[in-house]
C-alpha cells in the first residue's frame, strides 16, 4: 500500500446494531457496539454524509474503511461517487459484503489511491459465507479493480480455497498482513505499552467519522475513548483546534497519561527498523 498518502479522514459508513456481520475474531466489535449510542443513526445517507463533510476541506483524503464493512451502508456507492465529484481523493478497504455487480462497475474507474480487498480465509476467521454468488462477486471485483494504482489483497490468514485461484490468476502479489491487537482490545494477541513520551502518528490527525457525526481518534478507537467533537454541530477546524484535541496532544507528552496511543502497536508498523521500534521506552 502507498504509505506516503496521508489518510486525511477515515469514514465508518455504518455501525450495525450487532456489529459488522463479518465478525472477524480479531476485531473488537462488541466493545464498539457497547459504546456507540444506542439511539444514534446506524449508517450514513448521502445527505447526512454531505452535511458532515461541509466543513471538511476538499484536500482531505478520504478512507472508506473504519469500524465496519463500507458496503453495508445502502448509500455507499452514491456517497463515493459524490465525494469524488466534490474533489476528494480516496482509498477503499472492503470485504465486498453488501456491494452489487452494478456497484462494482460504478466505482471501477474512480481514481482510487489504494484499494484493498480484505479476503475471506480458509480458517473461518471472517464469518462471511463464500457462496457461488460471493465467488462471482469477488472475481468481478478483482477484474474490474486490479488496474487501480495500488490494488492489494488483504490477507490475515490463508486465503479461502475458492478465492485463491482467482487471486493467483490475477497476477497481483498476495501478501500476508499481520494482526493488530487494537490497542490491547483483542484477546490472544500480544499487547504493547509505550512508556514515556508518545511519538506522533499520522493517524492522530485523521479522525474516524461515525454515522452520528462524531469524530473519534482513529480506526483503533473501538472503545470511543477519544471523541473530539461532532461534525453536525461543529466545524472540522474548530474540532481540531478545540480543547479536547489540544488536551490529547499535551497528554502524549505526559508519561502518566492513559491516552489510547500508549497501548497501540502501530509504532512497530511505522518504524523503519523493526528491531528498534521508535515508540517504545523513549523519553
Ligand atoms: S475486520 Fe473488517 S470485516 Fe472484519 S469484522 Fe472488523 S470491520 Fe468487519
Ligand atoms: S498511535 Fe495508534 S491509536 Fe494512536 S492515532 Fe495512531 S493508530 Fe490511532
Amino acid at each position: 500500500m502507498d504509505q506516503k498518502t496521508i489518510i486525511g479522514l477515515e469514514v465508518s459508513l455504518s455501525i450495525p446494531p450487532h456489529g459488522c456481520p463479518n465478525a472477524c475474531w480479531h476485531c473488537p466489535q462488541g466493545l464498539l457496539v457497547s459504546r456507540y449510542p444506542k439511539d444514534a443513526p446506524r449508517e450514513f445517507t448521502l445527505e447526512s454524509l454531505q452535511r458532515c463533510l461541509e466543513t471538511v476541506p476538499v484536500s482531505r483524503h478520504l478512507a472508506w474503511t473504519g469500524f465496519s464493512e463500507p458496503f453495508l451502508c445502502s448509500d455507499a456507492v452514491p456517497i463515493m461517487l459524490w465525494a469524488h465529484q466534490r474533489g476528494h481523493t480516496a482509498m477503499l478497504s472492503t470485504t465486498l459484503r453488501g456491494i452489487t455487480h452494478a456497484g462494482i462497475e460504478k466505482i471501477a474507474d474512480l481514481p482510487w489511491k489504494c484499494t484493498v480487498i480484505h479476503v475471506p480465509d480458509a480458517e473461518g476467521w471472517m464469518k462471511i459465507p463464500v457462496t457461488d454468488d460471493y465467488v462471482n462477486l469477488f472475481e468481478h471485483a478483482v477484474k474490474a479493480w486490479k488496474h487501480h494504482a495500488d490494488f492489494v489483497f488483504g490477507n490475515y490468514a490463508t486465503p479461502h480455497p475458492k478465492l485463491l485461484p482467482i487471486m493467483e490468476a490475477s497476477g497481483v502479489p498476495i501478501p500476508h498482513f499481520g494482526l493488530h491487537d487494537r490497542c490491547g482490545m483483542v484477546e490472544g494477541l500480544p499487547h504493547y505499552r509505550h512508556t514515556g513520551r508518545i511519538h506522533l502518528c499520522y493517524k492522530m490527525f485523521c479522525g474516524n467519522l461515525l454515522p452520528n457525526g462524531d469524530l473519534c481518534l482513529c480506526c483503533d478507537d473501538y472503545g470511543l475513548q477519544h471523541v473530539w467533537g461532532n461534525l453536525n454541530r461543529e466545524s472540522y477546524t474548530d474540532i481540531y483546534r478545540g480543547p479536547k484535541f489540544r488536551a490529547f496532544l499535551d497528554a502524549l507528552k505526559d508519561p502518566e497519561s492513559t491516552v489510547l496511543c500508549r497501548t497501540c502497536m502501530d509504532g512497530y508498523k511505522q518504524g523503519f527498523d523493526p528491531d528498534h521500534p521508535p515508540y517504545l521506552d523513549q523519553p
